[in-house]
């Protein structure tokens, strides 16, 4: 019965004005898409950041002329796509309420996280009713729906990163959005945005309409998600490092969520989980040039390639504890575990030997004083950072013989700093410094890849 229900994403590039929207309107139509998870048009919520930024210490006439900047972005659109007045009224009444979150926070000089999640609602609230009259115009066919995803999208309240509640948005969904599955009605919703169980507005995280649209699309059994963006799909790189990238027509699920996690800007790394559980291909697209074949993300390509593809992390952090008591003494690694867990930092990569551990963290500024003290007190802390972690994504890496002496063959007299291989079949990684990633990517592009 679920049979065919297509949930599609457009993100802020394809939300930018009045004539991207047209184009995704098109690719909506064309896909036969009944969910339509939009994003906030492009850049607004990077103003609506700076404006969370600002409240706190700016005057509330700075605060008004940035308020301003969204406001005539949005009409701008609005008039050009020459909308009915219901939807400028809906408008106003958005612009009504960014301004009075606005104003509370620059009276109280505060910006909580749960304010916060409000104020940058607005974004993706915005471009979906736009959006919607957008679709509206080219499908008299259809009823558009304009649907607030709040009404679905249950989170916990960890506002800033809110954890979606699948359980709950499941029969959510099973609620109010029958109508997907047997009126053939259309709907434009947001992405990034939920709601907790209190009534409040949360956010899923930067960059977490991907993440919207894939949990959607498990709770309604959707036939495929779509993504479309401004790139055409993924590419065995990224093309601003080496210019002999290749596109990719079919990845696993696996080699897709591991890129993602380490370092490829194409879809969120959470995105692929839901997909995953619910068996749901993933199709990743440019909504400007939608003729292009872009990439299928599905449980079993018929070709598994050993390496398929290579992403780099930026601004790793690599630190290192060593201490020569430790030697064949039991715990050490409970204890430096146990230093991060307090200090709720998450380490990405570690290596260890008898007396000492190196690990890897995403962003130096998580390394604060008391970690860094804790720390010392188990052993001697170095830190190192410019790094940048390389990793060759692909199949059964850690059951194939000369692997690792084809990749350092080819990486020559590129030292390398860290190296993790053997914990996954679908990941060797390796960390060199920032200076080193062209070479080392062009080199390792060149040899396995080609
Ligand atoms: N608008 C949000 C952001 O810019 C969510 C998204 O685009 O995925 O982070
Ligand atoms: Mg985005």
């Amino acid at each position: 019965m679920n049979q065919g229900i297509v949930v599609s994403k457009f993100g802020g590039s394809s939300m930018a004005d009045a004539t991207a929207m047209r184009r995704s309107a098109a690719i909506a139509h064309k896909q036969n898409s009944s969910i339509i998870v939009v994003s906030a048009t492009y850049g607004t919520t990077n103003i609506l950041v700076e404006l969370s930024k600002m409240v706190t210490t700016a005057t509330w006439e700075n605060c008004k002329s940035t308020i301003q900047k969204i406001i005539d972005n949005h009409l701008s659109i609005a008039s050009e796509l020459e909308v009915p007045s219901q939807c400028t009224n809906d408008l106003d009444e958005m612009f009504k309420e960014l301004t009075t979150l606005v104003r509370g926070m620059n009276l109280l000089k505060e910006a909580t996280p749960k304010a916060c999640d409000s104020l940058f609602s607005l974004g993706e609230r915005m471009s979906s009713r736009l959006f919607s009259e957008c679709l509206n115009q080219l499908r008299d066919d259809t009823e558009i729906e304009c649907f607030d995803v709040r009404k679905v999208l249950r989170t916990n309240s960890q506002y800033g990163k809110a954890a979606p509640n699948f359980e709950e948005i499941k029969k959510l969904a099973d609620q109010h959005l029958l109508d997907v599955k047997y009126a053939g009605r259309v709907f434009v919703t947001q992405g990034f945005i939920g709601k907790d169980a209190n009534g409040a507005t949360t956010t899923l995280g930067r960059g977490g309409s991907d993440y919207s649209a894939a949990i959607l699309a498990y709770a309604l059994g959707a036939e495929k998600l779509e993504i479309w963006t401004d790139v055409a799909g993924i590419a065995t790189t990224d093309p601003r490092i080496c210019p002999d990238t290749k596109p990719i027509n079919v990845i696993s699920f696996q080699e897709a969520a591991e890129l993602a996690t380490f370092g490829a800007k194409v879809l969120h790394p959470t995105t692929l989980l839901p997909a995953m559980w619910g068996d749901i291909p993933v199709f990743v697209g440019s909504s400007f040039e939608p003729e292009k074949e872009g990439t299928w993300i599905r449980k079993n390509p018929e070709e598994r390639p050993l390496i398929r593809a290579m992403a780099v992390r930026k601004d790793q952090t690599l630190l290192t504890l060593k201490n020569p008591n430790m030697l064949h003494a039991h715990g050490f690694l409970f204890n430096v575990f146990k230093v991060f867990n307090n200090h709720e930092v998450s380490v990405d990569s570690i290596t260890t030997s008898e007396i000492s551990v190196s690990l890897t963290v995403d962003d130096s500024t998580l390394l604060n004083k008391n970690l860094i003290r804790d720390l010392e007190e188990l052993g001697e802390v170095h830190v190192e950072e410019d790094l940048s972690l390389v990793s060759l994504i692909g199949n059964n890496i850690n059951h194939t013989p000369g692997l690792a002496s084809d990749i350092f063959n080819a990486l020559g007299d590129i030292n390398v700093r860290m190296i993790c291989f053997g914990a996954s079949k679908h990941n060797f990684c390796f960390l060199v410094n920032e200076t080193m990633v062209p070479e080392a990517i062009g080199r390792l592009h060149k040899r396995f890849i080609g």
